[in-house]
């Protein structure tokens, strides 16, 4: 129960606090629910200028937020409109961004990103088996927790995120750059492997830092990525254990049907046995 009322209008029940995040269209903001006195997310939306368009799109994001119900991934409670204004509600989570954790420590331990990349696969595997793509996934719309080590990882921002077809489909050119499989960069159909290609992504970032792939014009990066050229650089990736390689050749391998599935990664022995495998490394 958490006594936010549906016929009730949002600026009836909430107060709007300070800004937590900002995207292409929407704007987040911590909010209060003045009655229980508990915080949340409220990504509001400015619907005036939104084409037919966005506007199916944002229905979309609110019917799949709705689908997912999953410790790794962001809730969503309600959604109110008030005029041209969109509220959805999420349960705040005060951990900030993956990104800027990775910023701040440079870089991750392989136990810390064993751990971090399992709850993600975890969240990206439950979405898969409820039919569902991401499409988005990266470090920005990765939060954590609180602000404590070992806090757990949600997946948020599924506005980009879609239903699968059947077989393989052109769902569109959608994602962030960095991050894009080579099956989205040809415009050839695709299907949830590219989630696992952006887990590939992520998880070589967390290790050393940087992205596998990265040049200032970004047409030679897409060249890299449609080429599957990344490199383990040294001195940096001299210490870093085989095991981890291998999992991440896995989610970069370029045929999306060779691909690596979230459950195959899952059940891959640098996660699974964590304790194991980190014994072995520096
Ligand atoms: P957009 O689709 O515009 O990118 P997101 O859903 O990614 O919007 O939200 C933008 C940013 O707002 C996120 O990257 C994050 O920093 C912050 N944010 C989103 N949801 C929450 C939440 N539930 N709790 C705390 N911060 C959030
Ligand atoms: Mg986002």
């Amino acid at each position: 129960m958490t006594g936010i009322k549906e016929d009730k209008a949002f600026s009836e029940q909430f107060e709007v606090k300070e800004d937590l995040g900002k995207g292409a269209f929407s704007i987040v903001r911590k909010v209060v629910h003045t009655s229980s006195g508990v915080d949340y997310a409220a990504k509001i939306i400015n619907t005036k200028r939104l084409s037919a368009r966005d506007l199916q799109k944002l229905e979309r994001e609110v019917k799949i937020c709705r689908m997912l119900q999953h410790n790794n991934i962001v809730r969503l409670h309600n959604v109110f409109q008030e005029g041209h204004v969109r509220y959805m509600i999420f349960d705040l989570i005060t951990g900030g961004e993956l990104f800027d954790d990775i910023v701040a420590r440079e870089f991750y331990s392989e136990k810390d990103a064993s751990s971090c990349i399992q709850q993600i696969l975890d969240s990206v595997s439950y979405c898969h088996k409820m039919g569902i793509i991401h499409r988005d996934i990266k470090p920005e719309n990765l939060l954590l927790s609180s602000k404590k080590p070992g806090a757990s990882v949600k997946l948020a921002d599924f506005g980009l995120a879609v239903e699968t077809e059947k077989k393989k489909h052109y769902y569109g050119f959608a994602g962030t750059p960095g991050y894009l499989s080579p099956e989205v960069l040809r415009k050839e159909p695709y299907d949830k492997a590219v989630d696992l290609w952006a887990c590939g992504v992520v998880l070589y970032i967390l290790l050393v830092g940087y992205p596998p792939f990265w040049d200032d014009d970004q047409s030679k990066m897409f060249e890299q990525i449609k080429q599957g050229r990344y490199e383990y650089l040294s001195p940096e990736w001299d210490s870093v254990t085989d095991e981890v390689k291998k999992l991440i050749d896995g989610m970069l391998t370029m045929d999306p049907d060779k691909r690596i599935t979230a459950e195959q990664a899952l059940s891959h022995p640098w996660i699974k046995n964590r304790d194991k495998v980190a014994s072995m490394m520096h």
